[in-house]
């Protein structure tokens, strides 16, 4: 069957952090498709594809009050300081219990704000057994200053329950703009994060005996510092099935983040492509508009991953001085599935086979075997991601506003 031959040649394409299941699956999954057992294998993908969906993600966050621990909560969610259900900035903890805070936009992903272990003195195995420490998939320590004693311990204490953590230095912005406003001739930005990433990592050692790393963030500059690093780090340590909603859920945009979403979602369309029953063959022709109207939820969902939704776009177009339709002009993924396009989509989505084929070394474009809906998420997940990586450079994309016509298809990188 062509979709089994290509399996193997599809999962390559993707690097071992992005990918959404694991390694020994993918094997054995092969294995049954080498021994010619499709149905096995077509089982253990949907066995996978519902580890995924069902997939839960809980992230701790503690930290002292004043440390920008809410501030890196909202910004962890995609909710604005001043929105409603904001985690409220400034405010003393008087409590001794943790705090749930639900993502913008998944709902499988919440965001648990822990109280300081310093305002509840607890020692940390009672701090851990009461804060419900199993129910984590992570811990993220969070300090302004040097990480305090307690915070080592309570790392400690984390890791012996076989547990992950991470510290998390924020306000770095405002060290930086300090040390540059005291000493304006010999400033220098990389020295001073030096010091501040040796100065908590030999804190830590003292209690841990070994250095932790520490990521230096802005809360306000996510895609800054080391936001990203710590993205990639928290997607390389947490269990594949977990990756596809914890990659969807990152709010900070880089190339990195905006093509590992494209990569897991580009994975997942794939897999349920296969469950949905590829094997049957559809002719190519007719009908695509059908398919679209019912894709049009998808489509939005991906739109918002991508920080292209009605509301960003808005945001975007304010930013360029322009309505929002005059500013769609210079995207591409508005104008896929246009009607009155001077191409047609059927053309379209034919030349766009042929390049997924060449670049993957064929088979893929046989895989799923003129299922158009794989085709047109496929398509537009590339678009609306390229759309994205376009927009990070604004300057760029700025100078090309009014004179830019959305590349064809065939330039695409
Ligand atoms: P919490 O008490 O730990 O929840 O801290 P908040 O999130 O309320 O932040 C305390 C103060 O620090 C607020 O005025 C925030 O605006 C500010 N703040 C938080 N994170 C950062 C950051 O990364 N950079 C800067 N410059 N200020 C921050």
């Amino acid at each position: 069957m062509a979709w089994a031959s290509s399996l193997n040649a599809f999962f390559k394409n993707f690097k071992r952090e992005s990918k959404i299941i694991p390694e020994d699956t993918i094997t054995l999954i092969e294995a049954y498709v080498a021994k010619n057992k499709l149905q096995n294998a077509v089982s253990v993908i949907e066995n996978a594809l519902k580890s995924i969906e069902s997939a839960p993600l809980n992230i701790a966050v503690t930290g002292e009050t004043g440390t920008g621990k809410s501030t890196f909560i909202n910004a962890l969610r995609g909710v604005g300081q001043e929105e409603e259900g904001a985690a409220p900035n400034g405010v003393v903890e008087t409590t001794m219990r943790r705090i749930a805070y639900p993502h913008a936009k998944l709902q499988k992903v919440t965001i648990w704000d822990l109280p300081g272990i310093g305002s509840t003195n607890f020692p940390p195995e009672s701090y851990l057994t009461e804060m419900k420490f199993n129910e984590y998939d992570f811990f993220i320590i969070i300090s302004s200053t040097r990480f305090k004693e307690n915070d080592a311990q309570l790392a400690k204490a984390i890791e012996m329950m076989g547990m992950n953590f991470y510290f998390v230095r924020t306000k770095i912005d405002n060290d930086l703009g300090n040390e540059q406003m005291s000493k304006p001739k010999t400033f220098n930005k990389e020295k001073v994060l030096m010091k501040i990433r040796d100065d908590c990592s030999e804190h830590l050692q003292e209690a841990l005996f070994h250095e932790p790393p520490v990521f230096l963030v802005s809360n306000f500059h996510m895609s800054d510092y080391d936001f990203p690093k710590l993205e990639t780090k928290l997607l390389e340590d947490l269990p594949a099935h977990k990756r596809h909603i914890f990659s969807l859920s990152l709010q900070s945009l880089t190339e990195a983040t905006i093509n590992y979403k494209r990569d897991s979602l580009k994975q997942k369309v794939f897999l349920e492509a296969v469950r949905a029953g590829t094997l049957a063959s559809i002719p190519f022709g007719g009908m695509i508009m059908g398919e679209l109207e019912n894709l049009d939820e998808t489509f939005n969902l991906y739109r918002s991953y991508f920080g292209l939704d009605d509301a960003s776009l808005e945001n975007y177009a304010k930013d360029f001085n322009m309505s929002v339709n005059d500013f769609k002009v210079h995207l591409r993924f508005p104008h896929l599935f246009a009607e009155g396009n001077d191409e047609s989509l059927e053309n379209k989505l034919s030349k766009y086979i042929k390049r997924i084929s060449l670049a993957i070394g064929g088979p893929v474009a046989t895989v799923i075997y003129y299922k158009r809906a794989y085709y047109l998420q496929n398509l537009f997940i590339d678009a609306a991601a390229n759309d994205a990586i376009a927009l990070l450079n604004k300057g760029l994309f700025e100078k090309e506003v009014g004179t830019y016509i959305p590349m064809p298809l065939e330039y695409w990188d």
